[in-house]
């Protein structure tokens, strides 16, 4: 009987990469009772606390983002990957280890003093996050927390985030 999110996420050698031990949260998300207590976890820390948008992080924080604003009643925001939003965006360029890469927000989505929660599935490095946090702010949102499923402690993301004024929520390790 499985009876932690951890039981549901399933890890894949090699992928996307040689070496790379992915963490593969789609055996989590399929489960119905996986799916739903990964949710309820996610917004544990939050109860009785106001949030006017949650913001997903591409792709997997869009499937979170939607369950976590429909329970918040709180409205969602995605930030996407270079050139995917159709409407007039604001760009955050961020560094990745080998390159670089550019994440997005439409510049209507979240208006000054809104209140936020950022939602991803893993927190590794931090950089996805700190470029999503940046957007944000640039906007003049409140970011009341960051929450994912997963963090890689050795990688230094919460540490990177936390140093940056965030509280980090994640439900394992
Ligand atoms: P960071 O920017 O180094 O913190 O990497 C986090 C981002 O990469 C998130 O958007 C994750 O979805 C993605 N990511 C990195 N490693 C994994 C993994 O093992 N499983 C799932 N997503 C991952």
């Amino acid at each position: 009987m499985k009876k932690d999110v951890r039981d549901y996420i399933r890890t894949i050698a090699d992928f996307p990469h040689e070496g790379i031990l992915f963490r593969d949260v789609t055996t989590l998300f399929a489960d119905p009772r996986g799916f739903r207590m990964a949710i309820d976890q996610l917004l544990h820390p939050y109860a009785g606390v106001r949030f006017d948008k949650v913001v997903g992080l591409e792709a997997r924080g869009f499937i979170l983002g939607g369950a976590v604003a429909h329970q918040l009643s709180a409205g969602f925001v995605p930030i996407r990957k270079k050139g995917k939003l159709p409407g007039t965006v604001i760009s955050q360029e961020y560094k990745l280890e080998y390159g670089e890469a550019i994440v997005e927000i439409h510049d209507d989505a979240i208006k000054p003093g809104e209140r936020v929660l950022v939602v991803d599935d893993l927190l590794a490095t931090g950089g996805t996050a700190e470029a999503g946090i940046k957007l944000i702010e640039r906007l003049g949102g409140q970011i009341i927390g960051c929450a994912f499923i997963i963090d890689l402690p050795d990688l230094g993301g919460r540490r990177r985030l936390e140093a940056l004024g965030m509280e980090v929520h994640a439900l394992c390790a």
